[in-house]
């Protein structure tokens, strides 16, 4: 009886270890939820990373792209969405005599390293991932992105952020007025006065008048603003370093309130010579890694007051960032700082580096065009002394009859953006030089065809 009594025990403590096996396994790799799940146990993600796989397969021949969120047939299928100059169901047709455009600066540069990367870079969002407003901790802002953040200025060396606030932006465009607020005046019966050196970026201009507010006013260039005005005003300067048109490293006139703009301020553009600690520095993830769709900015502010109204500012204006932005701009961070940076930066880099080179090429044999001059700099991050590679070529037209530079190219059909946006010359004109492998072929064919006409030689390349 003894016997039986045993055996039974035995036989329980048996069947339920294993029973327990089965439920862990189940839990971890089974189906959990009705998906009907197979291999790597997966369930409900299956389909939508069979669907993200399936569209990101559409070839578009190499110059287009297909989405899931993008125009479809009439079967309802994603078609090619054609880069410039393609056209065709599958992007493969180059249409004739179409122009180079080098207007915009889309940073589509750096989609190869992103292909070339996409099993670390994509994410999967379920339908209940993060609906509400805000974290558990009630905040709007991620603390894993933020000490991403810190970590990749660390690795960078481009910035100090020991020490400092953070704050999120959608866009470093909603953090330059949301800086702007928290830098102005709210007692002062004059509004403060906003400045910015020529040649400067428009946004600066564009949001202070059209935010049309009481507190603060745009005065156009800082070094002719000082020249007319007492210093004891109140003024708050944009410093944009490097500077969007022309890639110079720039350094405040006034040395008082100031916003440095680093959206530039990555090795693939300039050598880091020193971190920046500069009050309030605003950076961007579109300059970065080229995610500028997923609109996300951040800003690095050293005064507890300047911090809270800016976080007042995001608060009212959009009650925070996106989470899925959150969490998309999180996972590509990850892969940016993977092997100290240097496998991202260097692909940016040299992709930066292979279109200056051809570039100066082209115009060291133009006596009627310039490019700005590049100055070597020690770079602390590749630890070497090295050229800038802007994102930008500020081009000027030489000849004395030539004062439209914007008009000259696009007689040759090269489309730039004229001097005068930046609230310079039209002598000059820039051309973006962060868009697609294909815009930059067509944009370097075109201007050494231009080129070759000052020889009376055309050359075809
Ligand atoms: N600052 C500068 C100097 C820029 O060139 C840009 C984008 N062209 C921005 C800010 C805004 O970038 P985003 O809103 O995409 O972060």
């Amino acid at each position: 009886m003894r016997k039986t009594k045993k055996y039974c025990y035995g036989f329980c403590v048996f069947t339920s270890i294993i029973i327990n096996i089965l439920f862990t396994i189940n839990l971890y790799f089974g189906g959990g939820g009705g998906g009907g799940g197979g291999g790597c146990g997966l369930s409900w993600s299956e389909k939508a990373a069979a669907e993200a796989e399936a569209v990101a397969a559409i070839s578009c021949s190499g110059h287009g792209r297909a989405y899931l969120d993008g125009s479809v047939d009439s079967d309802g299928r994603p078609v090619c969405e054609c880069y410039a100059c393609h056209v065709g169901i599958d992007c493969s047709q180059l249409s004739p005599g179409c122009a180079a455009d080098a207007d915009s600066g889309d940073p589509i540069f750096l989609e190869p390293f992103w292909m070339q990367h996409p099993t670390n870079s994509a994410i999967l969002v379920s339908g209940w991932h993060r609906m509400s407003y805000g974290y558990n901790d009630k905040s709007y802002m991620s603390v894993e992105l933020e000490n991403y953040i810190r970590k990749l200025h660390s690795i960078v060396g481009n910035a100090i952020t020991e020490d400092r606030y953070i704050v999120f932006g959608i866009g470093s465009s909603q953090l330059l007025n949301a800086a702007v607020y928290a830098l102005s005046s709210e007692t002062s019966s004059s509004p403060s006065n906003v400045v910015a050196s020529i040649p400067f970026y428009p946004m600066y201009r564009t949001q202070t008048v059209f935010f049309n507010s009481k507190n603060f006013q745009f005065q156009g260039d800082t070094k002719a603003w000082q020249l007319n005005n007492s210093t004891n005003m109140d003024v708050v300067e944009f410093v944009t370093s490097p500077n969007n048109p022309d890639g110079e490293l720039k350094k405040s006139v006034l040395g008082g309130k100031t916003i440095y703009d680093h959206a530039y301020f990555w090795p693939h553009f300039t050598p880091v010579p020193a971190p920046s600690d500069q009050d309030l520095m605003l950076f961007t993830l579109s300059k970065l890694t080229g995610h500028a769709g997923s609109r996300f900015g951040w800003a690095v502010i050293k005064d507890k007051d300047v911090y809270e109204k800016m976080l007042a500012y995001i608060k009212v204006a959009d009650l925070g960032i996106s989470k899925d932005t959150q969490l998309r701009v999180l996972k590509l961070l990850k892969v940016v700082v993977e092997d100290e940076g240097k496998t991202f930066f260097k692909f940016a880099y040299n992709k930066m580096k292979d279109r200056w080179d051809a570039l100066t090429s082209v115009f060291s044999k133009s006596t009627r065009f310039s490019i700005q001059h590049r100055h070597p700099l020690q770079c602390t991050f590749f630890n070497e002394t090295r050229l800038a590679s802007p994102a930008y070529a500020w081009v000027k037209c030489e000849r004395e009859e030539e004062d439209d530079c914007k008009a000259v190219l696009e007689a040759a059909n090269i489309i730039g953006r004229a001097g005068s946006m930046f609230s310079d010359k039209d002598r000059h004109v820039r051309l973006s030089l962060i868009k697609s492998q294909d815009d930059f072929d067509l944009l370097l064919q075109r201007l050494t065809e231009l080129v070759s006409l000052e020889n009376g030689s055309i050359q075809t390349m």
